[in-house]
């Protein structure tokens, strides 16, 4: 069970606006522009009612701006019962820092409907979500040039169609209708590689941080991500998606998953795939999984000796009351703002890496980017470039087989390689790739900072700094 702070701390939106002050005292801003770039642009509160089961039921949603340095603005909508105006502000914030971290070219937003979508059935939640997007659409809260929302917690592929099926039958003559909303299903305008794509960046990061020897010590690790023992918390989009990858791929062992109502462990290392049948064919609990070992105590998995600890859940879950028990010397927010301001400063004091949100989970909103581009060129990557990319590899390699025999030289080309050489690059491919070099490349921006700046103490004030400092000179750029 997640464990409430035992002294009182500053509110998600608070803690953000701290982190980001201590990136501000570093940067060589006027306190107009300062204050500018922190506040949140507008916070707009919906309540709506909907008939459903025989009477009318009320629902509170939001849809928060906090930046329009550039627009459109973009982040998810979440479905929580946690939901609430001080968290999608929070959230929103820090869409505007992410964005900037990863250049994508967005201002922050982020929406959240007050709802337990678990208590609803398929239908109901469609007529709510269609509700909802309306309430949004008819202010311009979702818009291909002004608020393009995405998946969040509790929200995927579904809502997201429903949600650009709304626009369009809002706005049947705009020829860009499709680029409403990112994250829907493929069939549905939607971009390969998306559903992973959050998961597959915290991947791509880890790959990237353990690219750097000097960056991996100050973890007080070495190596690479072979053999790394490590525990997640959450087993959902992208907690799932992050766990296969590394331990499937890189070798990692994910010796404990925590979720809602517990935890297992096994420290030979858990099998991903086995455990998610097991959530979905047991409505998401873990008690009786065959694989591992399972204990009640779902938060205290935080505590656990491991070389990562990646948090995939939800905000706030270390926080001042269990921060000095935390044992790990890496920790990957993969989910947004599940450190909070006091816990981090007590992390940092321990000596305890942390690879912040802002840059952990950016993957998805980089692939939210390739889907938005996609659906306002109206043309699938790669759709142009595959055969003529085959084409071309062929020539080289028919050349080469040719010279072999004229020359009598004997070469022959091994077939896996010439394969993977003869094959062009679909979109799933080239989203891979595009993702893969964003994160290299704001993980580089960010080190850079944190190694090189006197007095930068961690990698989230560096990720801050970069941030700022670009939302800054687009401000500056426009006169502000
Ligand atoms: P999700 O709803 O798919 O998964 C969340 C998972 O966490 C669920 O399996 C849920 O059962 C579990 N969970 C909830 N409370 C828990 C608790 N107290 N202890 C352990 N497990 C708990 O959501 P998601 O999309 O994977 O998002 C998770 C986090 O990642 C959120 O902070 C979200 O803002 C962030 N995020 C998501 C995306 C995305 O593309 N989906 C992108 C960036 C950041």
């Amino acid at each position: 069970m997640h464990m409430k702070p035992m002294t009182v701390e500053p509110s998600f939106r608070e803690s953000v606006d701290l982190m980001f002050a201590r990136a501000a005292r570093h940067l060589n801003l006027t306190p107009g522009l300062e204050e500018k770039i922190r506040v949140c642009n507008s916070t707009y509160t919906v309540r709506f009612g909907v008939r459903l089961r025989g009477e009318i039921k009320t629902f509170t949603g939001y849809r928060s701006v906090h930046s329009e340095h550039m627009e459109p603005v973009k982040g998810g909508i979440r479905f929580a019962t946690s939901v609430n105006q001080d968290e999608v502000e929070a959230l929103a914030a820090l869409m505007t820092y992410k964005c900037a971290l990863v250049e994508a070219p967005f201002g922050g937003s982020k929406g959240g409907l007050c709802i337990d979508p678990r208590e609803w059935d398929e239908h109901e939640l469609e007529q709510i979500t269609r509700r909802f997007a309306y309430e949004l659409i008819k202010r311009d809260l979702i818009h291909p040039a002004q608020n393009v929302p995405a998946p969040d917690m509790g929200t995927g592929e579904r809502e997201m169609a429903w949600i650009a099926d709304q626009y369009a039958r809002m706005n049947t003559t705009d020829i860009n209708a499709k680029a409403c909303v990112t994250g829907k299903p493929p069939h549905a305008g939607g971009i390969r590689g998306r559903v992973e794509a959050t998961g597959r960046g915290v991947q791509f990061g880890l790959r990237e941080f353990f690219r750097h020897p000097g960056d991996v010590a100050r973890a007080n690790l070495s190596g690479t991500l072979d053999g790394k023992r490590i525990v997640v918390q959450g087993l959902g989009n992208v907690g799932y998606h992050a766990a296969k990858f590394l331990s499937e791929e890189d070798g990692a062992r994910i010796i404990a998953v925590a979720e809602r109502d517990g935890v297992v462990v096994n420290d030979k290392g858990l099998d991903i795939e086995a455990l998610k049948q097991h959530l979905a064919a047991n409505r998401g609990s873990l008690r009786g999984f065959a694989g591992g070992t399972y204990h009640e105590d779902g938060a205290a998995a935080l505590e656990l000796a491991c070389d990562i600890l990646i948090p995939a859940a939800m905000e706030g879950v270390i926080h001042t009351a269990n921060a000095a028990r935390i044992r790990a010397p890496l920790i990957l927010e993969a989910a947004n703002g599940p450190i909070t301001f006091g816990a981090d400063e007590i992390l940092r004091r321990k000596g305890v890496v942390i690879i912040p949100d802002l840059f952990a989970n950016a993957g998805g909103v980089t692939v939210s980017y390739f889907e938005w581009v996609k659906n306002l060129s109206h043309i699938r990557f790669g759709r142009m470039q595959r055969r003529a990319e085959e084409a071309r590899s062929r020539l080289l390699v028919e050349e080469l087989e040719r010279l072999s025999a004229d020359k009598n030289l004997g070469w022959t080309l091994a077939a896996d390689f010439k394969q993977n050489f003869l094959e062009g690059s679909d979109e799933l491919a080239l989203v891979r790739s595009g993702l893969d070099d964003t994160m290299r490349t704001a993980y580089q921006s960010m080190r850079e900072v944190w190694n090189h700046r006197p007095g930068v103490e961690d990698l989230r004030v560096a990720a801050y700094i970069v941030a700022v400092e670009r939302v800054a000179a687009t401000y500056r750029s426009k006169g502000l």
